[in-house]
């Protein structure tokens, strides 16, 4: 079984306990490496390393160019690794091979080469004499040291979204990986630290959330948490940062529309439901899990995503030809189970699946393609986030009435719009209130799109020039060019004009 040991200080070390989690495959069910179990004293040793890196160390004060200088060795050195990293983060969190290394492992290697460009087009806005005397420069800094806490559904690429833009914009980071998937998070320290990253610039804190997660966003020395995560965390880590008035970066959950208008491609559509439904397991905050479709195609609709459902590969997620391999873990599996149960006991229709796999697959943690139509937009399987492979049918007959169900969710991540008619598409996706809107597809983002929530979905970017300025602060500058040292306006405090 392989050991993992966290990052502190630019060393690599047991927690002070010498506690371990243990990593399972949940194809197996079997556990294949540890970490150590990080405790608050751990997380505390991490934060004063961030700490002092940033107050005394050379990242802050290095060239933009000399810090993406780092980032681009440390996307070499990842892209020389990448095959493995992808089996092992297919190991961990149970994603299919082809999607780790076809897709989540090359896009977070390219959001850091985009980093290490990106920053270099910061800029402070043009320094001018607003006041007369003075001149006013508005810089742009870093906001100092930022706790980073990452979800479990794509664990290395969520690393890459909170280190990405932080990192080079001249911040000192701690990072705590979910407790289920950790290993890939390692091996990006790894990479940067072996990229010539100084030490406590990134310190990576293996260990429950509750504890150490709970730690980082209490400290004092620590001036900004993000998180992506499930809206409950994003609430509780409010509350966690309140007394030390964190700034907060929060990604948090998700509940997406796909609405599907009359004169929609419909055949494009059920395509565009199946991978937006089902990608990566349907673990995804931005999966298309509500279909809104117009009651003159739903029929048509939901056969032809029922007849491509039983197309759906399941299987081991190291071949090649799986489309679905096993949920993240199997205390997962059992909640995501739970709501099909709940959904059926809410008067929805079960058309496909709402089980886990048997023969060969019964010891991974599987739910099978599951498709309920009947849903009402109030139900539960509606409106709550199920983060499973379960997608719900919902009908509407009135344009207003497609965008009201759309929006009525606490949600407000993602959506997609279905329409061959420019206008129709348009004014839909302008109405709907998500961070995301998808004209004829559902989830294309790249190293450059803004990628963020409205309402309880969070607020902040990942990706995109936009995340560099959540990570920086504006210091307003003046200087003086008078010279004198009673200036003109000084009278307004004490005596009179001269
Ligand atoms: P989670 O909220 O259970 O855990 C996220 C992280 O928070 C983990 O590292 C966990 O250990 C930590 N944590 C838990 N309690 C904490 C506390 N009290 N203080 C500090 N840290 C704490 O989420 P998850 O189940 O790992 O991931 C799934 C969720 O993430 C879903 O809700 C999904 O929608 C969301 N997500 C959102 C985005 C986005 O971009 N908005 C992207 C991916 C996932």
């Amino acid at each position: 079984m392989a050991a993992a040991k966290m990052l502190i200080g630019g060393e690599w070390t047991d927690s002070a306990s010498e506690a371990k989690i243990p990593v399972v495959s949940p194809f197996t069910g079997k556990p294949f490496a540890d970490v150590p179990k990080g405790g608050r004293e751990d997380m505390r040793k991490a934060i004063d390393a961030a700490r002092e890196a940033f107050d005394k160390g050379p990242w802050p004060r290095m060239t933009a160019r000399a810090r993406g200088e780092v980032y681009l060795k440390a996307a070499q050195l990842l892209s020389q690794r990448a095959p493995a990293i992808a089996e092992l983060e297919s190991r961990n969190q149970g994603k299919t091979i082809k999607q780790a290394a076809d897709a989540d492992i090359p896009g977070a290697i390219d959001n850091l080469v985009f980093y290490a460009g990106a920053v270099r087009t910061l800029d402070a806005k043009s320094p001018q004499e607003f006041l007369g005397d003075g001149t006013t420069i508005f810089r742009r800094e870093p906001v100092g040291v930022i706790g980073s806490i990452t979800p479990w559904n794509y664990p290395f690429p969520m690393a890459v979204w909170k280190i990405g833009p932080a990192l080079v914009t001249g911040n000192t980071m701690v990072l705590k990986p979910a407790s289920w998937t950790p290993l890939s998070t390692l091996e990006l320290g790894r990479a940067f630290a072996e990229a010539g990253l100084p030490k406590g610039v990134l310190n990576v804190v293996t260990g429950p959330g509750e504890e150490v997660g709970a730690e980082l966003c209490r400290h004092p020395s620590v001036d900004m948490v993000s998180l992506t995560g499930d809206t409950a965390t994003g609430k509780k880590i409010m509350e966690q940062g309140a007394s030390t008035v964190k700034r907060l970066q929060l990604e948090l959950g998700g509940k997406a529309p796909f609405i599907v208008f009359e004169d929609a491609d419909v055949p494009a559509a059920v395509e565009g439901a199946i991978v937006g439904g089902f990608v990566n397991g349907g673990q995804d905050c931005t999966a298309a899990t509500r279909l809104i479709v117009h009651r003159s195609v739903r029929e048509k609709f939901e056969k032809g995503l029922l007849d491509r459902v039983k197309q759906i590969r399941v299987g081991d997620p190291a071949s090649r030809s799986t489309d679905l391999g096993p949920l993240v873990h199997a205390s997962h599996q059992k909640r995501v189970l739970e709501w099909v149960e709940k959904g059926k006991g809410e008067g929805a229709k079960l058309r496909s699946g709402g089980s886990g796999a048997g023969g060969k697959l019964q010891a991974g943690a599987f739910v099978v393609p599951t498709v309920f139509d009947q849903v009402a937009p109030d139900m539960q399987i509606a409106q709550r986030e199920i983060f499973g492979p379960v997608l719900d049918i919902l009908e509407f007959e009135k344009f207003d009435e497609a965008v009201q169900i759309a929006n009525g969710v606490e949600y407000g991540l993602a959506g997609s719009v279905w329409s061959t008619n420019v206008r129709t598409a348009l004014r839909a996706a302008n109405a709907l209130r998500f961070g995301d809107v998808w004209v004829n597809d559902h989830l294309p983002l790249g190293s450059e799109t803004p990628h963020g929530g409205f309402k309880q979905s969070g607020f902040g970017k990942d990706l995109g020039a936009d995340s560099l300025l959540d990570y920086t602060v504006v210091k307003n500058l003046y200087i003086d060019l008078t010279g004198q040292a009673r200036k003109g306006w000084h009278y307004t405090v004490y005596g009179d004009p001269s």
